[in-house]
């Protein structure tokens, strides 16, 4: 699948449509779910234009992989989430619902979830 580049992440990446911002360095930028599922739920997504998991794990470079992992554990840190626990959810492809088409983290926290997947 080809990267389309007016997909919503890509204008939020190049700074078109506003997003708040909780954690940003050179490899990845989280921010704030626009339709929260639960009292955190954070989008953790990589500074490269990278449709999905399956694409992103063949074709970035190696320090883009690294980077962007380490991102997703840095905003869970900086958000306070270590000690709580939290969920990681990065759906891929149709049969996850994949909505938007540039790889992304869901970072899901701030009470009990629950069985991971509802049926
Ligand atoms: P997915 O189904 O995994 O592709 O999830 C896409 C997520 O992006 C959904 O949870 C949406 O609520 C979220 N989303 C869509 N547009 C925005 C936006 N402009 N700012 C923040 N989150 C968004």
């Amino acid at each position: 699948m080809a990267y389309d580049q007016e997909n919503i992440f890509a204008k939020i990446l190049r700074g078109e449509i506003p997003n708040a911002t909780v954690y940003e360095d050179e490899y990845a930028l989280a921010f704030k779910d626009i339709n929260p599922q639960a009292p955190v739920h954070v989008l953790v997504i990589p500074k490269g234009e990278y449709v999905s998991m399956a694409d992103f794990s063949a074709n970035a470079p190696a320090e883009l992989v690294t980077g962007f992992i380490r991102a997703v554990g840095e905003t869970a840190r900086q958000l306070g989430l270590e000690e709580g626990g939290y969920r990681l959810i990065a759906n891929t492809g149709a049969n996850a619902h994949q909505e938007v088409p540039h790889l992304h983290y869901h970072i899901l926290s701030g009470r009990p979830l629950g069985p991971m997947l509802s049926r």
